[in-house]
């Protein structure tokens, strides 16, 4: 078995989030017709969310539509958003990296988000199988323990450590992925999606990735074959 250990980052590493997005515009705009007989707000929220308008972009969907909606109605459409069954696949490269460090190591997944809506990712991508550990933040104890909050890699160092076990996260925000495995003495990989949500240069203090890579077919390169 290989001592390596590849921890795997969900959003933007294995799948483009931008695909969850636009399919939860899809749900929410479905939801403003049959509740308002509105049309056309998904086309809104897509396009608020191409100008990157990610924060309000709910709240300024349903004024523009629904000026007149009551108290509510704002948290009842962000719910259908949050609770939606994604339409998501998986990157071509993703696909392989998932079977060939699977096939031959236990591997990890790390992810940040609020859980029931990560949990339905990791379901409409069909992948916990490939998993021996999978960690939603959230559900260690709420918003503080997503990264860089060191919990989940530790639990990570002790269900799959042991016998010169080496570390290894792949993800894709250096504002927060890298910050704890690198502390940690673990290899830090970001992989680098055009059309990812967040700033690939926007880093941390401590959260450089040690490699960048443009294709998990990459991977074998920085981690040696095997
Ligand atoms: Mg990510």
């Amino acid at each position: 078995m290989s001592e390596l250990r590849v921890i795997f980052d969900l959003d933007d590493t294995l799948y483009p989030e931008s695909a969850f997005a636009r399919s939860g515009f899809r749900a929410a705009g479905a939801w403003a017709d049959a509740a308002f007989g509105v049309d056309g707000m998904a086309a809104e929220m897509d396009q608020l969310f191409s100008e990157g308008h990610l924060g309000p972009l709910f709240r300024k969907a349903l004024a523009r539509h629904v000026p007149d909606h009551a108290d509510g109605d704002l948290e009842r459409l962000v719910e259908v958003y949050r609770t939606h069954t994604p339409d998501i696949e998986l990157f071509e490269d993703a696909v392989w990296a998932l079977s060939h460090y699977g096939g031959t190591a236990p591997i990890g997944l790390i992810t940040d988000g609020t859980a029931s809506m990560q949990q339905a990712k990791v379901a409409a991508l069909d992948i916990a199988g490939h998993f021996s550990e999978i960690v939603f933040t959230d559900a260690l104890g709420g918003r503080d323990f997503r990264k860089p909050h060191p919990q989940s890699y530790e639990h990570m160092e002790r269900t799959l450590g042991g016998n010169g076990a080496r570390f290894v996260y792949v993800g894709d925000n250096p504002a927060k992925d890298f910050v704890t495995p690198n502390a940690r003495g673990w290899i830090s990989i970001q992989i680098r999606r055009p059309g990812g949500i967040h700033d690939p240069d926007k880093v941390a203090d401590g959260g450089a990735p040690q490699h960048t890579i443009n294709s998990l077919h990459e991977l074998p390169d920085v981690l040696g074959r095997s």
